[in-house]
């Protein structure tokens, strides 16, 4: 190979003090000592950057800062070391230059190779403009099966990626930030990557909801003072007294992230004022191994000897692990300032595994009890993507189903325990059991209790599948099941079943024509389908061998058949439909809009495109919008914040066009308001006095309810804008007796 070594010369002044700085940073961070690695690693960052040479970001920065970012984040955030550094640096080589994998392979060896090639494919799936990123999700989780560290480098080059999201236009911005929120930080939180989860997390909401995170991130920095002061007051005392106990451990407590806030604000429907102030303290136990559990027990007995733990809320992490590897003890418990505060109790050991994830529970593999829960779930994801007949959206749906879910314990017969998500059924425990046991079960016996396969489970339950050699997979049961893994079982047994059915059928079928003396042609079946308003073909068969189409409905066939001139048009199932007028209050907005809106400024490609409103998120001028290209080219609009727009923008994340509102559009649109407060007389008349007579505002509906002192009202509402929209809420707001007032989504 010729190299022609150019160094950091190439960059300025600062710029080079900036590169040196970073590489001592990672050096640091990774701890290394033996001087043989630090060369290694020396050598691929002399590699990259000569690589890289000339090359700046979209920011104007040096390339070179990419790839160390990432190796900093793999190797602080994740706690990876000289191999995965080294991976980092040289993640974009093969994708930005004309070094090739071979090259790599030359001077790193093969493992290094490997991994980068894993880094390359994945980048290689993302730049194809028109393939669909689920199908790309699954190609990246593919690599799980090789090496774990290339989805580790992976989500920290996406960390640094959303970092760097600024300098990105809108459109970018939107897909990056939806393929985050629904595939990286998911995976990340399931891969134990909790400081990266939260992260991805508030970056997302930075750019997808940009006021949200500027007002809560604020208010945070103003509330600050009030916090430390609280905290400082309630870990006094449990210092003196753990001190007394001779146990060393140090106490660390952060604010809640910002997503998570926002995430709690919007589900609770409550102010900032009401969440910001939830913070959990961490106590971390330096102890040896063998002496963890017992002193984290210790200091549970310590803290609650001080404050009274509220009972529903304390959680034993540490006999039964979470499945992403997660170990501590949790409590709440009664300040005594008269607020609950969220104690977690771990060791530095478990700190690590719960902040740095699967790398660090690595680390500790074999030197504890407890190292089934991650393992267990990358060797099922790894059996879920080698099932080649699993449609890749389906897949997707799974897995998030399995990402997002919490957890319960489940024990056998034999008191053997299963972690399975929460809200799995009887139906789902057969098939974790074995595939076999699940196609033939038939029930279960629950705590000495007979349960029916869609029974769902609770934690603690003992459970004993009761089978029967002729039970065959049911339709159904698909409805009953909630894991990834019964889901596509039951899927692959239901299709051979019917392969069988299909069989059998078609033998009846054929008897069944001969006696009646016909001719079973392609034209007969045709026609046969049609009568029968069956579409796929082999459903014919199904039916036959299911005896829901016998020699009855032939023959009574074969008599209309006979007459087709005059009746077969009335029985031809797809001819007419009454159309049936909907008369939702979306379906009003779509039709005011669907000439499209002159408020709307689309680029001019789309002139004469239809363009819809999203009914999910009812997007009033003045919020953040993007269009969404539908099949048949329809484009939707929706806020930026939807979450059904999430999820479509991170599989078709190229189908995502710009969208904004003019300033001022003569249009009026839909929206609602939703109006808590206390039943007092007159309270619905001044509030309708204002909205009609003060404002001018046009009422569509307006409809209350009234519990007691309480009085829940639901108003929609023409409004040319958002800021009319906030000028109504302030007005209403300074109404005597009215307590909240919120926009219905
Ligand atoms: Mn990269």
């Amino acid at each position: 190979m010729n190299q022609k070594t150019i160094g950091i010369e190439q960059f300025t002044e600062e710029e080079s003090r900036i590169i040196k700085n970073k590489y001592v940073q990672i050096i640091r961070a990774s701890a290394i000592e033996d001087p043989l690695r630090r060369k290694k690693i020396r050598k691929a960052f002399d590699f990259a950057l000569n690589a890289h040479q000339g090359m700046r970001r979209k920011s104007g920065e040096p390339y070179i800062l990419h790839p160390m970012e990432v190796a900093l984040i793999a190797t602080k955030d994740i706690g990876l070391k000289t191999t995965s550094i080294i991976c980092a640096l040289l993640h974009d080589v093969v994708e930005d230059t004309e070094y090739t994998i071979k090259d790599i392979e030359g001077l790193f060896g093969k493992k290094v190779a490997k991994i980068v090639d894993g880094l390359t494919k994945i980048s290689g799936i993302f730049s194809q403009s028109d393939s669909l990123q689920a199908e790309n999700f699954r190609k990246i989780l593919l690599t799980l099966a090789d090496d774990v560290r290339v989805i580790l480098i992976k989500l920290a080059d996406r960390l640094h990626n959303m970092r760097t999201l600024e300098s990105m236009s809108h459109e970018k911005q939107m897909k990056i930030s939806s393929e985050t929120s629904i595939l990286y930080a998911p995976l990340a939180h399931r891969l134990g990557l909790f400081t990266i989860k939260s992260e991805m997390e508030d970056l997302v909401l930075k750019y997808k909801n940009p006021d949200a995170y500027r007002i809560i991130n604020e208010k945070l920095e103003y509330t600050q003072f009030d916090r430390n002061v609280f905290i400082t007051k309630f870990i006094q005392p449990i210092k003196r007294k753990l001190s007394a106990e001779d146990l060393h451990y140090k106490i660390l407590y952060r604010n809640k992230s910002i997503s998570s806030i926002w995430q709690k604000m919007q589900n609770k429907k409550v102010d900032f004022e009401q969440v910001y102030d939830l913070f959990a303290v961490r106590i971390i136990l330096e102890s040896e191994l063998k002496d963890e559990k017992l002193v984290c027990w210790k200091t549970y007995s310590a803290i609650t000897d001080i404050y009274i733990p509220k009972h529903d809320r304390f959680r034993d992490w540490i006999s039964v692990p979470k499945a992403n590897g997660y170990e501590a003890l949790h409590t709440t418990v009664m300040s005594k300032s008269g607020k609950w505060v969220e104690v977690q109790i771990r060791s530095t050991r478990m700190d690590e595994i719960a902040e740095k994830g699967y790398a660090a529970h690595w680390k500790y593999k074999g030197k504890t009890k407890t190292d089934g829960g991650l393992d267990e779930w990358l060797s099922k994801i790894r059996e879920l993507l080698q099932n080649p007949d699993s449609d890749a959206l389906d897949f997707l749906d799974d897995f998030k189903l399995n990402l997002f879910s919490d957890e319960i314990y489940v024990f056998t017969p034999k008191g053997e325990i299963k972690t399975m998500p929460t809200h799995s059924t009887v139906i789902d425990f057969a098939f974790t059991i074995h595939s076999h046991i699940g196609q033939k079960a038939i029930g279960a016996k629950i705590n000495n209790q007979l349960v029916p396969l869609n029974h769902q489970l609770n934690s603690g339950d003992q459970v004993e599948i009761l089978t029967s050699s002729k039970q065959i997979p049911k339709e159904e049961w698909m409805g009953w099941a909630t894991t990834a893994r019964a889901k596509s079982k039951i899927k692959n047994a239901l299709k051979a079943e019917r392969k069988t059915l299909i069989t059998k059928g078609k033998e009846t079928f054929l008897e069944l024509c001969k006696k009646n003396n016909l001719d079973c042609n392609e034209s007969l079946l045709k026609e046969l389908n049609k009568f029968a308003g069956i579409q796929d073909e082999s459903e014919l068969f199904v039916r036959v061998a299911k005896n829901t189409f016998t020699a009855d409905d032939l023959m009574e066939f074969m008599k209309f058949h006979r007459d087709q001139n005059r009746w077969i048009k009335y029985l031809n199932p797809f001819s007419r439909k009454p159309k049936v007028e909907d008369k939702t209050l979306s379906n009003e907005i779509r039709t005011q809009l669907s000439k499209k809106p002159d408020g709307l400024l689309l680029s001019k490609k789309y002139d004469h495109a239809q363009v819809n409103i999203a009914q999910c998120c009812k997007p009033i001028p003045g919020d953040d919008v993007i269009g969404f290209i539908e099949k048949d080219s329809v484009i939707t609009i929706h806020r930026t914040i939807c979450a059904t727009a999430s999820d479509l923008m991170s599989k078709y994340g190229n189908n995502i066009i710009k969208a904004k509102w003019r300033e001022k559009g003569d249009l009026q649109f839909l929206t609602g308001i939703r109006i808590y407060g206390n039943d007092k007389f007159g309270l619905i008349k001044e509030i309708i006095n204002i909205l009609t007579g003060e404002m001018g505002i046009n009422i569509r509906s307006f409809s209350i309810q009234t519990n007691q002192d309480l009085f829940d009202g639901q108003a929609t509402l023409y409004v040319s804008d958002i800021n009319q929209l906030n000028h109504i809420i302030n007005k209403l707001y300074q109404v005597q007796g009215i307590d909240k007032i919120y926009r219905i989504d």
